[in-house]
């Protein structure tokens, strides 16, 4: 058997255990036996949990298509909410990442929209299960994308937008090479701190904690693919918008958009 067939039979084998996913270590500690797995693949153990990995954590888009993974950093304050929720309003074909983090939501915040709120119990549980992507603390609360979301998304063609933090934006693009990252600055220091002011959610210590981090965070824009500075809302939006429809033109998308022509023909 070649690699590509090994890879087959095993995607085979795992449609038909698709409730527990593909997590070899996950089934193995809840006492599910995966012997008949390695003797159907007739493989070695070590490597089957080697394809399980690499099977949770592949990027499919570099085998196949898929949708578009489009990451969003900004130091805390900046307006990257505001930005992402306008660019959903605009753009209905773009799916939302939702993250889920142990913060309290704030006014207005809605579980299930903008962040699944969990307690600290469940999220250590997820990322003991390997449920997440990347996972990072920020200012003591816990956040973390889906894995099993992201890559439902991205299987289906669907493009995705993420709010995730610079060190959550480095782990992604591990995974995600052809995803496309985007850092938003503030025009300056003082503005940040009289957004962060205006959004009146943070108390004092909070709020200084945040502006701290923002400076480093601020350096982690040189690795980014384009960087937009947040002045006036409408511009910044425009620039987001102008950045996805460049990448949907590409190159790479040149199959897809054939085959869309040419599936019109008579
Ligand atoms: P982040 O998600 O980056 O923490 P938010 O989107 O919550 O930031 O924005 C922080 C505050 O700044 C909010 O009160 C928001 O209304 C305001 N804001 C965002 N962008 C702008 C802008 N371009 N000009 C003025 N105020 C803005
Ligand atoms: P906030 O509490 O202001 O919503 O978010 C705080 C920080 O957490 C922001 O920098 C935001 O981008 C980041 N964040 C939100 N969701 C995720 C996530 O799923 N993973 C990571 N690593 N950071 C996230």
């Amino acid at each position: 058997m070649n690699n590509e067939e090994k890879w087959e039979k095993y995607r085979n084998l795992l449609r038909e255990i698709p409730q527990i996913s593909c997590n070899i270590k996950i089934m193995q500690d809840r006492g599910i036996d995966t012997l008949p797995l390695e003797h159907k693949l007739e493989i070695k153990q070590g490597e089957l949990m080697k394809m399980s990995r690499e099977c949770r954590h592949s990027n499919s888009s570099s085998n196949k298509e898929s949708g578009l993974l489009i990451v969003v950093s900004a130091p805390s304050g900046t307006g990257k909410t505001t930005i992402c929720k306008k660019m959903m309003e605009i753009i209905p074909d773009l799916r939302f990442s939702v993250s889920y983090t142990t913060r309290t939501p704030r006014q207005g915040e809605e579980h299930g929209k903008d962040y699944y709120f969990i307690d600290e119990a469940e999220f250590r549980r997820k990322v003991t299960e390997g449920e997440f992507a990347e996972w990072a603390e920020n200012y003591g609360h816990l956040y973390g994308t889906s894995f099993v979301e992201v890559k439902r998304l991205l299987d289906n063609k669907i493009d995705i937008l993420l709010d995730v933090d610079p060190r959550g934006a480095k782990s992604l693009k591990e995974k995600y090479p052809d995803g496309i990252f985007v850092f938003v600055l503030p025009p300056s220091i003082d503005v940040l701190e009289a957004r962060l002011r205006g959004r009146g959610s943070e108390k004092d210590d909070m709020l200084r904690m945040r502006l701290n981090k923002a400076m480093d965070e601020m350096r982690e824009a040189l690795w980014y693919d384009y960087v937009i500075v947040n002045e006036r809302i409408e511009d910044s939006l425009d620039a987001l918008r102008s950045i996805y429809i460049a990448e949907k033109c590409k190159r790479k998308q040149v199959p897809r958009l054939l085959q869309a022509v040419l599936k019109n023909r008579r």
